[in-house]
């Protein structure tokens, strides 16, 4: 048995329990070095079998698994943050299926998730944005054409970036070239919810020059919207003239 397992963003605490639980149990571990918190594999037996898969491919580490099977042994595979981004998951879900070999998946906290708690926002807010478009600027992995940032920044919407933060001159750009203006504010977190975290706020116009002037090129997640500013309309949930169907507003409806 293979468990897929969302590691959280860093912070070895903001792993989920049952993640934490088959941590705990498994025979082996394969974890993605480059972005998971070492931290967590203190909770792995003294006799677990760790492998670092930033060291290896896809076939290797197909490879351990199918030996662990054979003997009866179970696998987590420990991905960061949430497996179901950019985890480069469903090649090895779709490779266990051809060989039979049982899997599930844990989810994670995505590092999405705490770079907005390490910046107190919300990316949902009523009369800014009611959508989070997650997405990445085309490096060696290409984007669909109709998936470029300049294409989604029309939409002006709160975006969170993965994976660009080593090209951010480029990104800035492509993003001026949607509905945000030089003024819209940013954000670059670093490193969210590990010690060394750095919350860094911006506008876009300054994006490029704030991340080189900290020196940040990678781990880190670019985040851009008017939900980063300072106005907001109040939520229609909580207003006191609002009924729902768990309290009596006093619209009386
Ligand atoms: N599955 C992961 C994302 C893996 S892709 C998740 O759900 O978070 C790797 C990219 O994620 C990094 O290049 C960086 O952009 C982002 N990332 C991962 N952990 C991060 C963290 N703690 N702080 C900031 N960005 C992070």
């Amino acid at each position: 048995m293979v468990h897929f397992v969302g590691a959280g963003p860093g912070a070895p605490d903001l792993i989920t329990l049952r993640g934490a639980a088959l941590l705990e149990r498994a025979d082996q571990v394969i974890y993605a070095g480059s972005l998971v918190n070492p931290a967590l594999l203190t909770r792995c037996r003294a006799d677990c079998r760790i492998l670092n898969s930033a060291e290896m491919t896809l076939e290797q580490v197909l490879a351990a698994v199918e030996e662990a099977e054979a003997q009866g042994r179970t696998t987590v595979r420990l991905h960061t943050g949430d497996p179901s981004l950019y985890g480069a998951v469903r090649e090895q879900m779709a490779a266990l299926d051809e060989r039979g070999i049982d899997y599930d998946v844990t989810p994670g906290v995505s590092s999405f998730c705490a770079a907005a708690a390490g910046l107190r926002a919300e990316y949902t807010l009523p009369g800014l944005s009611q959508s989070l478009i997650i997405t990445r600027m085309a490096g060696r992995t290409p984007v669909p054409g109709r998936e470029s940032v300049e294409a989604l920044a029309q939409h002006g919407a709160s975006m969170v970036l993965f994976l660009s933060a080593g090209m951010l001159e480029q990104l800035q750009a492509a993003l001026l070239r949607g509905a945000y203006t030089a003024d819209t504010p940013a954000a670059i977190v670093y490193k969210a919810s590990w010690p060394e975290e750095r919350c860094l706020r911006c506008t876009l116009s300054t994006l490029a020059e704030t991340a080189r002037a900290a020196q940040i090129t990678k781990t880190a997640l670019v985040l851009v919207g008017d939900f980063l500013g300072a106005d907001f309309t109040r939520s229609r949930l909580y207003a006191p003239d609002f009924t729902t169907g768990f309290r009596k507003g006093a619209d009386g409806i």
